[in-house]
């Protein structure tokens, strides 16, 4: 076979332009999956949150902007043919990646959050260009270079399980009790990943390359329902969703038939004594791009049919959805909300997560006076990407909102906050501490992040600058969609929906409806 010859510029543009593509560009089998599991969807809920990352998706396609406010962690596999011969890379292939990987994040026109923080144990500081990626490599034969490009959203990534089994443990039974475990700050619905087999390391990573397959679970499910022979892992990966969507714990985990849109499972031989399984789930956000360098240049991959989006178009409902002034916002107010009601916020919101909440428990632990003023006010768990153009700010979806349940007490009896905004669950440290202080907690729509940035009009900052995309800013909202998710009596959603929405599913109410295939 004739050597290749693969340039370093032509791996760092390509990896570069793979991850502005996939930055605003949904893979087109996850965008006709979620299409057929929203048009199938029978909770209210559950479709609505669809209809908004279905709305934001292809708003994000057209503007050429994030689909989701955390750009990732960035993934690469590569398959090196072993004919292929290397030029300019005197700093090494990981060196090139993560030039590629700078570039792509700081592309002027599509600015990327910069996410990756070093070290990870002690400093924490953010690295400014999202670098360094996580790399993988494999020699195969041939003279072609294989890239897998993904940007892995961390909400998602912590989700991540691993466990060793025993060899006559079912892996469903695993899984069934695993997934409920996990809440939805992975942000469903999604598609889960599982390695089964080699070493822990091994499942793991199987898991991860498992989700950067295409989704063809409808393709599966109408194979199965023609009555065509399936393999064993083929009918493993049907079960499981079928078992997994039966929880009932729906998009966002509000309650609904599609938690997940698609199972893949990779296996690897294993030790006699034992059986691996990592599961890792991939979010609405799903982020993967797949080329091949020949030696013939940089790979510019096509940009997909807008054609291939469903005409779903979510703007806010006023008829449904009760519309608030955060600027005059009363414990009335918040005490009048209930568990799973829609919102719409007007007015003027703080933001701060992780960072900016441990500062402000430390200043009050020193009896520091505070920068901002808190009282009847309401609090955007966000980190949102940098604007670019004319934009007030770039976009900006909640992040997980468990990892603020530590200072929710402190926030509510010291500074006097009136509610919160973030996505997914909280744990009962919070919700007791709602309750307690008559406050409430409102879930915005994780995986919408472009959708969401349309509502606020203006962001300006208002202390902690130095902790950049965790500093205190002020927006200015329009509209900004929101579901109560826990209320001032301590009735959250996330409870009581994933329960009803079970309790249905197995009444068999759904039956002609859970099986999509038609
Ligand atoms: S969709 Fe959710 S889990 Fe995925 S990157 Fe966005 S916020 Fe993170």
């Amino acid at each position: 076979m004739k050597p290749t010859v693969i340039s370093s510029s032509d791996l760092i543009e390509s990896v570069a332009a793979a991850l502005q593509y996939i930055s605003y560009y949904h893979p087109t089998d996850y965008i006709e999956h979620l299409a057929r599991a929203y048009a199938h969807e029978q909770s209210p809920a559950a479709k609505d949150a669809m209809a908004q990352i279905l709305t934001n998706s292809k708003m994000s396609a057209m503007g050429h902007r994030p689909i989701c406010q955390d750009t990732g962690i960035v993934n690469v596999f590569l398959k090196i043919g072993m004919d292929v011969q290397w030029q300019g890379f005197d700093a090494g292939l990981e060196a090139a990646i993560n030039e590629g990987v700078r570039r792509g994040y700081n592309h002027p026109d599509n600015t990327l959050r910069a996410s990756v923080v070093a070290d990870p144990q002690f400093a924490r500081k953010n690295t400014r260009d999202n670098t360094p990626a996580v790399v993988f490599t494999q020699m195969v034969p041939g003279n072609t270079v294989e890239v897998t490009v993904a940007a892995k959203g961390g909400g998602s990534e912590n989700k991540s399980k691993l466990v060793m089994l025993n060899p006559s443990d079912s892996v469903v039974d695993w899984v069934l009790k695993t997934v409920p475990t996990m809440g939805a700050g992975w942000c469903p619905p999604g598609m889960l990943g599982i390695g089964i087999g080699g070493t822990a390391e091994k499942a793991a990573l199987m898991a991860k390359e498992a989700l950067m397959e295409d989704l063809d679970m409808y393709q599966l499910q109408l194979k199965s329902a023609k009555g065509q022979a399936l393999t064993p892992v083929e009918e493993l990966r049907l079960e499981i969703h079928d078992k997994v969507n039966a929880l009932g714990i729906g998009a966002q985990g509000l309650g609904g038939l599609t938690t997940v849109l698609d199972v893949k499972i990779h296996m690897h031989p294993t030790h006699a004594a034992s059986k691996p399984v990592a599961m890792i789930p991939n979010c609405a956000a799903t982020r993967h791009a797949h080329f091949v360098l020949d030696g013939s240049g940089p790979v510019y991959l096509d940009p997909p049919s807008l054609d291939l989006w469903p005409d779903v178009a979510w703007v806010p409902n006023t008829t449904q959805s009760k519309r608030v002034d955060m600027n005059a916002l009363t414990r009335q107010e918040v005490a009048s909300w209930r568990a799973g009601q829609t919102l719409l916020l007007n007015g003027k919101l703080l933001t701060g997560r992780d960072a900016a909440h441990k500062r402000i428990q430390d200043m009050l632990a020193k009896g520091e006076p505070l920068p901002v003023d808190f009282a009847n006010r309401g609090i955007y768990y966000v980190g949102p990407v940098d604007p670019v153009g004319d934009e007030a700010v770039g976009p900006a979806g909640p992040t997980t909102s468990t990892r603020m349940d530590k200072f929710t007490d402190m926030m509510l009896a010291e500074t006097g906050l009136g509610c919160m905004i973030g996505k997914a669950e909280r744990g009962p440290e919070a919700i007791d501490a709602i309750k307690r202080h008559g406050s409430a907690y409102l879930m915005a729509v994780g995986g919408a992040a472009y959708l969401v940035s349309k509502a606020i009009k203006g962001a300006r900052v208002l202390a902690f600058e130095d902790l950049g995309m965790e500093a205190i800013y002020e927006f200015d909202v329009q509209d900004m969609p929101v579901t109560v998710a826990v209320d001032s009596t301590g009735d959250s959603a996330h409870i009581t929906g994933p329960a009803t929405w079970q309790k249905r599913i197995a009444s068999g109410e759904f039956k002609n409806i859970a099986v999509t295939a038609a």
